[in-house]
């Protein structure tokens, strides 16, 4: 195969998972902006090809720069992001929150959005949640270090209130490609935001958890938000019960070669 075709099919796969997941537009870069592409001296497909491949999606080209390299790939997404100015969250933040941890990770944690202590430092999960959540990934036998964090929002609502429509929408394609960046092996949603927003779904979480299902290619697991636990320690046993249930899937993975 061919370069060219060889990207255009590339592009095609990408296009259809951001459709799969209901992403409906990616927005361009404004008038004027300098391009990723540019910056970093990569060679961008033409927007064209990228649009035919997938009628009815708008097309940032510069989304698959780089790829396939995670790093690479989480890098020129956050500087798309830039100072995002994207939703009503902006002005209120102190810190945009990306995320955070390995880059190559087998399993990701995809929480609501930041806290107070996470707009302060610019960090996922710091605050009382994160802690537990650091005690919940060590119960598994892995380091917070091995797990990458991130979350729906990138920016804290006021008062910590739940995340709405308008500003999922406007963040969750970036979102959408860490996840494809990253190419973990698990996808844990923690709370209902996150289970609901990735699986498109209203399901309540307490119907949602508990099991793994296919979610493009790796495994999904929602469970309950650390924040709820600290609420309701009784819940606990259930969270770890779902951690259980992904140790021993990235388990049975090693054991079988499968691993990345
Ligand atoms: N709660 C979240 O959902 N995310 C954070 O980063 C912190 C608390």
């Amino acid at each position: 195969m061919t370069d060219k075709a060889n990207l255009r099919e590339q592009i095609a796969a990408h296009l259809k998972l951001y459709g799969d997941l209901g992403v409906r537009y990616v927005a361009l870069p404004a008038e004027g902006a300098p391009a990723v592409a540019k910056r970093e001296g990569i060679s961008r497909p033409a927007h064209k090809s990228a649009a035919a491949a997938s009628p009815g999606i708008r097309v940032n080209a510069s989304m698959f720069d780089g790829v396939p390299s995670g790093e690479e790939t989480l890098q020129a997404i956050r500087s798309e992001i830039g100072d995002c100015q994207r939703c009503k969250l902006a002005p209120g933040r102190t810190n945009l929150v990306f995320g955070s941890g390995n880059l190559h990770a087998e399993l990701m944690f995809v929480g609501e959005a930041p806290g107070a202590d996470e707009d302060a430092q610019g960090l996922p999960f710091v605050g009382r949640a994160g802690q537990l959540l650091t005690r919940i990934i060590e119960s598994i036998g892995m380091r917070r270090d091995e797990v990458y964090i991130c979350n729906i929002l990138k920016c804290r609502p006021p008062g910590n209130r739940n995340p709405e429509p308008d500003e999922i929408a406007a963040c969750e394609q970036f979102l959408f490609r860490q996840i494809d960046a990253v190419k973990a092996k698990v996808i844990c949603a923690l709370g209902a935001f996150g289970a609901q927003t990735l699986l498109r779904t209203t399901e309540p979480i307490g119907r949602l958890r508990g099991r793994l299902t296919d979610f493009h290619g790796a495994k999904f697991m929602a469970t309950f938000h650390p924040a709820y636990l600290l609420r309701n320690p009784n819940e606990k046993r259930k969270v770890w019960e779902d951690m259980e249930i992904i140790r021993d899937y990235l388990t049975s993975l090693h054991t079988s070669g499968e691993a990345k």
